[in-house]
């Protein structure tokens, strides 16, 4: 199987509780910028106000390319990729992407693709909440009662840029600017498309059942 995996899809396609799966299941290690940045953004450094201003604003833009190259730069380059890697949410723009080929080298990503209809990902956005110690992801806890962490106990909090007015924003950003990057991985990886409209498992069992049949 190739463990150099990028998991694509709009906000609120369960691109992170997927991921999870995945790592639990294949080991690989975890690269995703959007956590990353979320966690810079809560201390007093340069970066993190300057990440902070971006993910409050209210419009769902994009860290410049240059902000995020200067941030995750280092990380990158020191990622074990002989034990596997999933990308989620990196790479976004054309230019992250490029970075990305020369980390990777001959390495050739396989890319999943998890579609969606966007009606129900901004039900499941609105519905869903976070850790905020550990950033896991849980899908409507209200509806099930849950109110805590179930991994370490923490507050299940919404995060700041899950607000109606933001999301479609945000959607739309991922149609114009990160959608583009599939047609950058029909020569550069494998694509692999999975139906995210269905239930987490029944995604989870097309994903293992595709990824395990990928040779
Ligand atoms: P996510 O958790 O992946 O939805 O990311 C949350 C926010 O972090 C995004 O809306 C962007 O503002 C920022 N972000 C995360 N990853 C990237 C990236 N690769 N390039 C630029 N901005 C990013």
């Amino acid at each position: 199987m190739n463990k150099i995996i990028i998991i694509f899809g709009p906000p609120g396609s369960g691109k992170g509780t997927q991921a999870a799966r995945i790592i639990q299941k294949y080991g690989l290690n975890y690269f995703a910028t959007g956590n990353l940045i979320r966690e810079e953004s809560e201390k007093e450094t340069e970066l993190g106000k300057k990440f902070k201003e971006i993910l409050n604003d209210g419009r769902g833009r994009l860290v410049s390319d240059e902000l995020v190259e200067q941030f995750i730069g280092e990380k990158l380059k020191n990622l074990d990729l002989a034990k596997g890697v999933i990308f989620d949410g990196y790479p976004r723009t054309i230019n992250q992407a490029n970075s990305l080929k020369n980390i990777l080298g001959e390495i050739k990503p396989l890319v999943l693709i998890l579609k969606v209809d966007t009606a129900a990902v901004i039900e499941r956005i609105l519905s869903r909440r976070i850790c905020e110690n550990c950033e896991k992801v849980f899908e409507n806890p209200a509806k099930m009662g849950i109110t805590k962490c179930d991994a370490c106990g923490g507050k299940l909090v919404q995060r700041t840029d899950d607000n109606a007015d933001t999301i479609s924003k945000r959607i739309d950003i991922y149609e114009n600017e990160t959608a583009p990057l599939i047609d950058f991985y029909q020569k550069e990886g494998k694509i692999i498309e999975i139906n995210g409209n269905l239930t987490i498992e029944e995604v989870w069992e097309e994903i293992q059942q595709k990824l395990e049949s990928d040779d």
